[in-house]
Order: structure tokens, then sequence, then C-alpha cells
């Protein structure tokens, strides 16, 4: 391929989806600057490039840069890339701004991502559950954590199949340094589908309720190079502790208290070592597998360094 035909097919790919123009119309548009006018090429590129934004009436931020690549969710270590992803609409959360029209999770085989629609970009809704094809994502990066941005000149088409989400399992091996707040004997909202942790008996979206107990731990747990947070759910909160959500609750009777539980379970766990298997879910591991460790010779010496972070 000649190297006008070559920019031509490049010029073509970013274009393609927003107007009607062959590889041929590009090349001559092209040719004529490159020969007749003896521009250079990069220059020739940049003025035909300008041409199709304004017939498009697009922004050049709004186009990818070079044609995006079909990836899988595993392979996105780098921001600023335009890519296309098939992948499933996990959960949809709120959006805390009025500037983003959706944002959630979406997961393919090979994990799971969040997603950011602006509002701006007037795009289909997605729906929880459904699978898309989504091309001309753009991949960003935040504290380390990849994410996509869904933008105007995203393509999303909604694809009649499922496909299984890969559970992106992360293994951590480390000293459980830290327990949060909201852990221990904790209430939530009875509504159907809303499982909200209440704070003083109250659901954020249902008002005052009678609360059902529940126990679950959210740890800090730090493998020496990152502090990873971990939910532990009933289950995996009673295998943790010994302690029995019936237990709990007759604990907190007892004293009239429902932080002692919290108290004790943050006795028994914080500062021993242990290696934790699970699904990831956005910034949390939930603990699946956990098995207690000796830990290393230098637990303390990880407590220590927790404790000034
Ligand atoms: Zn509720």
């Amino acid at each position: 391929m000649s190297d006008v035909r070559q920019h031509a097919d490049d010029i073509h790919d970013q274009f393609s989806d927003h107007i009607d123009v062959s590889v041929d119309d590009v090349e001559e548009r092209l040719t004529t600057l490159v020969d007749e006018y003896k521009v250079p090429i990069d220059e020739a590129r940049r003025s035909v490039t300008n041409h199709y934004l304004e017939e498009a009436g697009l922004e050049r931020e709004d186009i990818s840069q070079g044609g995006s690549e079909e990836v899988n969710v595993e392979d996105i270590d780098k921001p600023e890339q335009w890519i296309d992803l098939t992948a499933k609409v996990i959960e949809l959360w709120d959006p805390r701004s009025d500037s983003v029209a959706q944002v959630g999770l979406l997961g393919d085989p090979t994990g799971t991502i969040k997603f950011t629609k602006w509002a701006k970009s007037d795009l289909p809704s997605l729906e929880e559950g459904a699978v898309y094809d989504l091309r001309n994502v753009v991949t960003d990066e935040y504290q380390g954590r990849y994410s996509v941005k869904l933008n105007s000149t995203t393509v999303i088409e909604e694809l009649d199949e499922d496909i299984e989400v890969g559970d992106d399992t992360s293994e951590i091996e480390g000293a459980l340094v830290d327990m949060q707040s909201g852990s221990g004997l904790i209430k939530r909202c009875p509504k159907e589908d809303c499982t909200r942790v209440l704070q003083n008996g109250r659901c954020n979206e249902h008002g005052e309720v009678e609360g059902e107990f529940d126990l679950r731990i959210k740890a800090v747990v730090d493998d020496g190079i990152d502090a990873h947070e971990v939910i532990f759910d009933k289950e995996a909160t009673e295998d943790l502790t010994g302690l029995s959500l019936e237990e709990a609750k007759d604990m907190a009777m007892d004293a009239l208290d429902t932080t002692i539980v919290a108290d004790e379970i943050h006795e028994d766990i914080v500062g021993t070592y242990y290696r934790i298997e699970g699904p990831t879910f956005g910034r949390y591991v939930l603990a699946d597998d956990v098995e207690e460790l000796d830990g290393p010779a230098d637990a303390e010496q990880l407590l220590i360094r927790a404790r000034s972070m």
C-alpha cells in the first residue's frame, strides 16, 4: 500500500461511522494536495481531516486517532486509547454529576470495568443486563484504576446474546490492617431489591424502615505494595470470626449496643495475616476463599506503615 493510500485508509476509518465517504475520495483529496500543491503529507492529512470534520460537524477530539481496536477488558492498561468492547452492563450507579448521563460497571469474560457516558454525547440508554457492542470508547485511568468513557462518536449496538462475565479474580496475601465503618452487625433495608445499609435506621432510598440484621466486614488488607478493600459477606464473616449472626445479635442485645460486635471483630482480626481470594467488583474484592497465615516476620512493620498512611 502506498503512503498516501495508507493515510487515506486511516482517515477513512476515523470517519466511516459518521459520513458516507470512500477511501478513494479521501485518497483523491490527499493526492491533489500532495502532487499538485506540493503540500507535505502530514499537512495534507491534517487539512483533509479538517475538511471531513467540518462535513461531519465534529470536533477533533470526537474522532478516534487512527481507528479503534477490539480489546478485552483485561487488556485495558493504558489511558487515552480508542477501543471497541463487547460487554454486558452488570450494574448502573447513580451519576453524581449532571454532566454524566450514565455510570456503571461493564463486564466481559476477562473482567469488569467502570464506564461513564457523558450527558452531552446524546447516546441511547444502556440497560442493566444487556450486552452491547461498543465502538469508539476511550480508556481513562484514575489512581491506577481503569475505566472507559462513551463519547459522542461512540457507536452502541445492542446484541441479542448473553455473555459470561469473568470474575476478574484477585488473590491478596497480606495483613488485615484496618476495618472500616459499616462493619460488624449492620441493618439493611428490607424492601425488595434494595438491601442498602441503614444509617441511623434510615434507608437512603426508602427513609425510615424496620431493618434486617446482617453481618459484614469492610476491611483493608495491605499486601506490602497496595492496600486493598475487601468485603466479607455474612458467610465469610462468620467463617472468619467464628461468630454467627445469632450470636452477634445476642451480644448486641446484652450490651444494648450493636457496636460491641464490630469492636469484638476488630480485636479478633486486625493485625492478622491472610490469603484472600475472590472476585473484584469496582474497587472491592469480595472475600470468597480466606486462609489465615502465620504472617511474615515483618508483620509489625506492615502495621506501622499502614498506620502512617
Ligand atoms: Zn431501601
